[in-house]
């Protein structure tokens, strides 16, 4: 039987105590079918601990426990400022633990300790904050209100048990984006964090204890996907499921909605996302923020700039001075400060990434920089799953890089000449998640912010995320809001009322 805690010791030389059960009602317990999952730190391949693998069973037990919090204890039954004053501690208490979070994070996922301190973590604490005070401004409206007729308004409710199925990329980051949200507008909870990076969630699930929330609002339920995150998706008494991961994936989890409860779904995708460089940009502003749309958080993100079109005039030079950024690009030891890209997650998808770097090769690009495993990755880096920073030119439609998401560090170029041209080029993919335009000209910008198919369009930066902007997919990339007052609207649903006041049937 697994301990209730494992007991990890970090290289920054934090001893963690993680908690290895399946949390409903405020308790960790084993899995019902009593089942392990095992995790890893990326960087050496090593097993940081076990904890509980769930399934179906634990699922059926984390509904009712949410169901009953709902019906008795949050929802309705709770001020709303009441819910935004524990989620607020909540994020105070994220804030108090932020340095063990950070190193259980890097440890977890692979991802420097310090990008995972002040972006995931400090972003999350900001996001709960954010939502914590929303909590109490979600209003309906009044449109009728005639003396002697009838008034009628709208009530905007919570929408009932939810079940978030999130991946491994931003452990932290997609929890705090779902149950922001829908916590505020008074829903409860049965969470799945992807079976790579279990440890975050049920460590701030100890603390959600600590903040005060009552037993049953947040429930997690470890285990793989065809089990618990099947089970969650075809629920028939989860009334709505937030996912986050791949588009195969996602159309399992609309599908099994459509056959069960036609619960509410919110799909939050991949994508092969565009950046377009004029020739009339500011190269040396542009180049850091082109590195960081590819290589940022190891290229593991849904909306990493993979597909590079840069103007026919600087073509050359642009790419040389980007090829400079990515050999200068820090890969290394999660926990430097110098350290901008840890290793991938698993060794399964450093090999995915290698087979794409291969077809590239056979399909004809040409490897400017990387191309092959991260060549530092010696001593006890030894058997972690890394990969160089690696960009392809010349590439097309057609070629598997320039085609498909990879989720790693990869960069497939091309090069324009018109303005017409590379929106077609750009467009030319069933993703619409994010799109970088870089050019000094402000009506082109412009033109170009209407003419392309993405949910967010990033001008002269990219990667910048605000909790107060609304974020999400067109296209393939998915639906829904997740971030802004219009995620509120994922999570709540109206009812209209129409009173009488004095209007007599004759
Ligand atoms: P995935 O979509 O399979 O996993 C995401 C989450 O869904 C995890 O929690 C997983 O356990 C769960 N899941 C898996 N099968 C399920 C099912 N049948 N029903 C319900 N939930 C299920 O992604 P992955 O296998 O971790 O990665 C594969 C690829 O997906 C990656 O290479 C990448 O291209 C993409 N991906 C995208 C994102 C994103 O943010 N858009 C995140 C992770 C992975």
């Amino acid at each position: 039987m697994l301990p209730s805690h494992a007991e990890l010791s970090a290289p920054n030389g934090l001893k963690i105590k993680v908690p290895t059960g399946i949390f409903i009602n405020n308790e960790f317990r084993p899995a019902k079918k009593g089942g392990e999952l095992e995790s890893f730190y990326p960087a050496t391949g090593e097993l940081l601990c076990k904890v509980a693998k769930g399934t179906a069973e634990d699922v059926e037990d984390a509904v009712q426990a949410a169901r009953k919090a709902y019906k008795t204890v949050w929802g309705r039954k709770i001020s709303a400022s009441q819910r935004g004053a524990i989620m607020y501690k909540w994020a105070e208490l994220i804030e108090k633990n932020i340095d063990e979070l950070g190193t259980l994070e890097a440890l977890d996922n692979g991802k420097p300790k310090w990008m995972a301190t002040t972006m995931d973590l400090a972003d999350a604490a900001g996001c709960f904050k954010y939502y914590a005070g929303l909590a109490d401004k979600i209003e309906g409206r009044t449109m009728e209100h005639d003396d002697n007729m009838k008034f009628a308004f709208t009530r905007v409710e919570p929408i009932g048990v939810c079940g978030a199925i999130i991946p491994w990329n931003y452990p932290i980051g997609m929890l705090s984006w779902k149950l922001g949200p829908a916590l505020a507008a008074g829903n409860t909870i049965v969470l799945k964090p992807a079976e790579q990076t279990p440890l975050s969630a049920l460590r701030l699930a100890e603390l959600a204890v600590e903040a005060g929330f009552p037993p049953g609002v947040i429930n997690v339920v470890n285990g793989l996907g065809p089990d618990v995150g099947n089970a969650i998706s075809h629920h028939m008494d989860i009334d709505k499921v937030a996912f986050t991961g791949s588009t195969i994936t996602g159309r399992k989890v609309m599908e099994a909605a459509a056959k069960t409860n036609l619960k509410k779904v919110t799909l939050e995708l991949g994508g092969k996302s565009p950046v377009v460089v004029f020739d009339d940009v500011d190269i040396e502003k542009a180049i850091p923020w082109v590195a960081l749309a590819m290589l940022f958080n190891q290229g593991q993100d849904c909306t990493a700039g993979s597909r590079l079109f840069i103007q026919k005039g600087i073509y050359a030079k642009f790419l040389a001075k980007l090829v400079e950024a990515f050999k200068q690009h820090g890969v290394g030891d999660p926990f430097s400060d110098d350290t901008f890209q840890g290793p991938q997650i698993t060794k399964q998808q450093q090999e995915k990434i290698l087979a794409y770097i291969e077809s590239g090769k056979q399909q004809g690009a040409k490897v400017e920089v990387g191309g092959e495993p991260w060549p530092g990755a010696k001593g006890q880096f030894a058997n972690g799953y890394w990969v160089a920073p690696t960009i392809f030119s010349g590439c097309k439609k057609g070629m598997k890089i320039f085609d498909e998401e990879i989720f790693g560090p990869v960069l497939a170029v091309a090069s324009f000449e018109t303005e017409e041209e590379v929106i077609e080029m750009a467009n030319d993919t069933m993703y619409g998640l994010g799109a970088g335009i870089f050019s000094e000209n402000g009506s082109r910008c412009m033109r170009m912010v209407s003419a392309i198919e993405a949910g967010t369009v990033w001008v002269n930066n990219y990667a910048l995320l605000s909790n107060a902007v609304p974020f999400g997919g067109m296209k393939q990339s998915g639906f829904g809001r997740e971030l802004g007052i219009e995620a509120l609207k994922e999570y709540t649903q109206l009812k209209s009322v129409h009173w009488n006041v004095n209007e007599t049937l004759e």
